[in-house]
């Protein structure tokens, strides 16, 4: 109870920091030539500051508890409108800035959950504007592509992971401490109303939780796993392996036939479990269209 009502700062204290801390990212972004912006390494402090930002707009918006609302968010950050665009293809969406502020264009296709992520997401790129004028302007050219990834893009992604499931509040369930399983990920990723990959991605690579695990999804096709669909969360404890290849579990003959039991789950979120001498699986069925599946496994062994 404490921790909820020992804040120090008042409403205005925090917008100020806010603004304060705005105004730091974008310093830090003028700063840097879109040579130095490529760099490996060049953009952690970036990356800081904007999860800051995400963590202050919670803060600042009066939210303490899940799943988070975004309305209140966008229009502090100038984004009057978030319409759908039926030309936009399928997992796309636009931040198109004009003498108002901003306006998010969603692919039509987009539903729920998804739009949320991509709203969150295009949040985060509006920190790459100047906004001291109308309309915003782009304080780094478009696109910047590094052999991997726009630093944009990534830095926009961890933006909207603090955003929709927030450090504090995450660390506040009862999730990161009890034993990882595949079934809570599912429950709790609907109940924060964010994907389970999404989830997946938070718990394990960002807040460092379940760190003797490793949970994976994938799609189902024709009863077996969908390779090309495949993602993997290890934990930072789990050895590495390679979940794929020859020393991997997908390949074994008793892998297979788990996966192979999926189809026995006719209805969504029921999961089962095996285990031998080494390692305990657990897998549950999240959606239908098409079939996809979390999984995580655990090593006794590596102890909790
Ligand atoms: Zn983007």
């Amino acid at each position: 109870m404490e921790s909820l009502n020992s804040s120090p700062l008042s409403k205005e204290e925090i917008s100020e920091q806010l603004h304060a801390v705005i105004s730091e990212f974008r310093r830090q972004l003028f700063g840097k030539t879109p040579d130095i912006f490529r760099q490996k390494g060049s953009c952690l402090r970036l990356k800081k500051t904007a999860t800051k930002i995400a963590e202050l707009l919670v803060e600042a918006t009066g939210q303490q508890k899940l799943p988070i609302d975004l309305e209140p968010i966008r229009k502090r950050m100038l984004v009057h409108t978030v319409v759908e665009d039926p030309n936009l293809s399928a997992f796309v969406s636009e931040l198109c800035p004009d003498s108002c502020g901003f306006e998010i264009k969603i692919a039509g296709k987009e539903r729920g959950i998804r739009v949320r992520a991509a709203i969150a997401h295009e949040i985060g790129h509006t920190l790459f504007y100047d906004t001291t004028r109308l309309p915003p302007i782009r304080i780094f050219p478009n696109t910047l592509r590094t052999p991997r990834m726009d630093k944009q893009e990534w830095i926009s992604w961890d933006f909207a992971r603090e955003l929709l499931l927030p450090r504090k509040l995450v660390c506040d369930t009862p999730l990161p401490n009890g034993l990882p399983s595949a079934e809570k990920m599912v429950r709790y990723a609907k109940k924060w109303r964010v994907s389970v990959a999404f989830t997946c991605h938070r718990i394990i690579r960002d807040l460092g939780l379940w760190k003797n695990s490793v949970m994976f999804t994938f799609s189902l096709r024709e009863n077996r796993m969908d390779l090309p669909t495949v993602r993997v969360y290890r934990g930072k404890a789990f050895p590495r392996f390679r979940l794929l290849g020859r020393e991997g579990l997908v390949t074994s003959s008793e892998f297979a036939r788990l996966v192979g039991k999926l189809q026995e789950l006719e209805t969504l979120d029921d999961c089962f479990d095996w285990q031998d001498t080494l390692m305990w699986v657990q897998f549950s069925k999240y959606s239908t269209s098409p079939p996809r599946v979390v999984g995580v496994i655990e090593l006794p062994s590596l102890g909790y």
